[in-house]
């Protein structure tokens, strides 16, 4: 599965209670969850750890549903193989 199907299937699952939540809700949910994923990185449980992936990218792509933007390709037209800073691979920009 690519980032644009799963997104598609985001949307067939919850484009409804994505759009009445709206933005401001859904991307205060994104948030939260990325949060649950820091407090999962603090812990040993790596299940848990991948269940909080799961859903920042499901939360994500829900955001993205709502603002009409395709995921996968402003990955990849910014990441295109090279740091888009330095374009080079890998990258070698300076801390
Ligand atoms: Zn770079």
């Amino acid at each position: 599965m690519h980032i644009h199907e799963f997104q598609e299937m985001m949307r067939y699952l919850y484009i409804h209670r994505d759009s009445d939540r709206g933005l401001k809700g859904t991307y205060d949910w994104l948030v939260e969850e990325v949060e649950e994923l820091g407090e999962a990185l603090k812990g040993e449980d790596n299940e848990a750890t991948q269940r909080e992936f799961a859903d920042v990218i499901a939360w994500l792509a829900s955001l993205a549903n709502i603002v009409g933007i395709d995921l996968e390709k402003a990955a990849i037209e910014k990441y295109r193989n090279v740091c888009p800073k330095c374009e080079k691979a890998p990258c070698q920009c300076e801390f």
